[in-house]
């Protein structure tokens, strides 16, 4: 076997959070491997429309951002984790600035400060209207692909990770064609995205099937709350390829309302996510309608022009239509259990952005904190990650015998079994499944005998109270257990 290739920290996915962090590591002196199966446009930060919440109103605080993400989460997040996300990301926002990203500024050139849901302040962020993640990721790859400790692998996709010493050593990579290498490395971070794409109906690329979970969960790393998927509740509901696109809750923000089978208003547009997803499935059950309506046409559309585009591409006009929306799988609230700097339950492992669990989420997120959440716990990682020991070498191991993507029956059984609202009896068809992380999410669900957030059953509606402030653990064989967030 050839000699593995080496780094000081190897990180997987080129996302927001993997990019940031591969920056972050390297101007702290570290080599860097940054590693991507698949082009910029697959990533989910891409496609980012709403943009990044950060208190910095002069009537705002970091106390006020966390007491609204607190409210979204249900009682589910961890106290900490949003602390550090309210007071860390300003500084986040403006290190963007610094690297070159152009946010929306208003009529007197300070930043324009968008209203969404759950937010008691205007506090998100855009750039370039609804393109935010878009513009992001531009800059962000730009200035990876040409630093000189950074050395981009793609299209490579990481396959298996290797341990050494009970650590975390090293990736086994294989690229599209021929024979797979090894990465050693003193520090892994997966920044691999989320898992929506699980489900059959998503706002989310093909490639967030979560398989940075799969890989840490195969070498022994913990999972937390994978029952808490959240779902969007204005994605595009349309025959064809623009089925599921995501219309941003901003234009809710600036007026656009929800309406019914009569055209008459059935919810407050501005209830945190999980409200507005229900309301609006408890209003399809009822009429039979496969969607409700989108009013957006008081909404100057002009600040908004890849929604325009994107409506324009299939001929409705947001002027003069309604548009058809219904919920969609969007955001994993769980994933990789890391601390408040990405370490996972295995040392030598973080995991940062969409594919970790922070507890910063609880049972619901909150609107465009993610972004915000890829910039701050992806530089703790990095700064974190380049004081690990060196490695002695870590070899070739061999790839799990999983399935690399689900199977349509596997997409179609969590939509159906494990979707706005669940019962047990479905959910035990998911144990079955034979994509892996399936069985694992359908076991969290079963675990939890309560409705919270995003995670509704039918046959225990009710929130329990002892489950206050407690996370899901799962991991290898063992049946989900209940953990209080520190
Ligand atoms: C349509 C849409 C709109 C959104 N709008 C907003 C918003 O306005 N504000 C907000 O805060 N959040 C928003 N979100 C959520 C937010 O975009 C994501 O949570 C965030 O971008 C996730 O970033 P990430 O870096 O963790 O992962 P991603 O951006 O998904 O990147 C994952 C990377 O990992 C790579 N990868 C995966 N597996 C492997 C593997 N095995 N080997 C190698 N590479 C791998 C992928 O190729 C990709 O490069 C939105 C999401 C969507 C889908």
């Amino acid at each position: 076997m050839d000699e593995p290739l080496r780094t000081d920290v190897a990180v997987v996915g080129a996302g927001a959070a993997g990019l940031y962090a591969a920056l972050v590591a390297a101007d702290q002196g570290a080599s860097v491997a940054l590693v991507s199966r698949s082009p910029l446009a697959q990533t989910a930060s891409y496609w980012a429309q709403g943009g990044i919440a950060a208190p910095l109103a002069a009537e705002d605080s970091p106390a006020q951002h966390a007491e609204d993400t607190l409210a979204a989460a249900r009682d589910a997040a961890r106290a900490s984790a949003v602390r550090v996300l309210c007071e860390e990301s300003p500084e986040r926002l403006r290190d963007l600035q610094t690297l070159g990203v152009q946010f929306d500024a208003d009529r007197g050139g300070n930043l324009a400060l968008g209203l969404e849901g759950g937010h008691s302040e205007r506090r998100v962020v855009h750039a370039g209207g609804a393109a935010t993640g878009r513009r992001i990721t531009r800059a962000l790859s730009a200035l990876a692909a040409t630093h000189e400790r950074i050395r981009v692998l793609e299209p490579l996709a990481a396959t298996a990770i290797a341990s050494h010493d009970g650590r975390a050593a090293g990736l086994t990579l294989r690229p599209r064609h021929g024979d797979p290498l090894a990465l050693s490395a003193r520090a892994l971070i997966l920044a691999t995205g989320g898992t929506a794409a699980l489900w059959e109906r998503t706002t989310n690329p093909r490639g967030a099937v979560g398989s940075g979970l799969s890989l840490a969960s195969d070498a022994g790393a913990l999972l937390a709350d994978l029952e808490f998927m959240q779902f969007h509740p204005t994605a595009l509901r349309l025959d064809g390829p623009r089925d599921g696109f995501l219309v941003t809750e901003a234009v809710r923000g600036e007026g656009a309302t929800l309406l019914d089978a009569h055209g008459e208003r059935f919810v407050d547009e501005l209830a945190p996510r999980d409200e507005v997803a229900l309301a609006i499935e408890t209003e399809l059950r009822q009429s039979g309608d496969p969607a409700v309506r989108l009013d957006m046409r008081g909404v100057d559309i002009e600040r908004f022009p890849n929604i325009a585009a994107a409506l324009a591409d299939v001929g409705l006009d947001p002027t003069r239509d309604l548009l058809p929306v219904a919920p969609a799988a969007h955001y994993t609230m769980g994933g990789i259990a890391t601390d408040l700097d990405g370490r996972s339950s295995l040392p030598g492992l973080y995991a940062i952005g969409e594919c970790a669990c922070t507890g910063l989420h609880g049972a619901n997120r909150l609107a465009s904190n993610s972004l915000a959440e890829c910039l701050v716990f992806g530089r703790r990682a990095a700064l974190a990650a380049t004081g690990e020991p060196a490695v002695t070498g870590a070899a070739l191991i061999a790839e799990p015998d999983t399935p690399e993507a689900p199977s349509e029956a596997t997409r179609g059984g969590l939509w159906r079994h494990a979707g706005l609202r669940r019962d047990a009896a479905g959910l035990g068809e998911l144990l079955g499944d034979p994509y892996p992380l399936a069985r694992m999410i359908g076991a969290a669900c079963l675990a939890r005998e309560e409705s919270r957030g995003a995670h509704q059953r039918i046959d225990h509606p009710n929130t329990d109270r002892s489950l206050d402030l407690m996370h899901t653990l799962v991991g290898g064989d063992a049946a989900p257990r209940f953990q209080r967030w520190q």
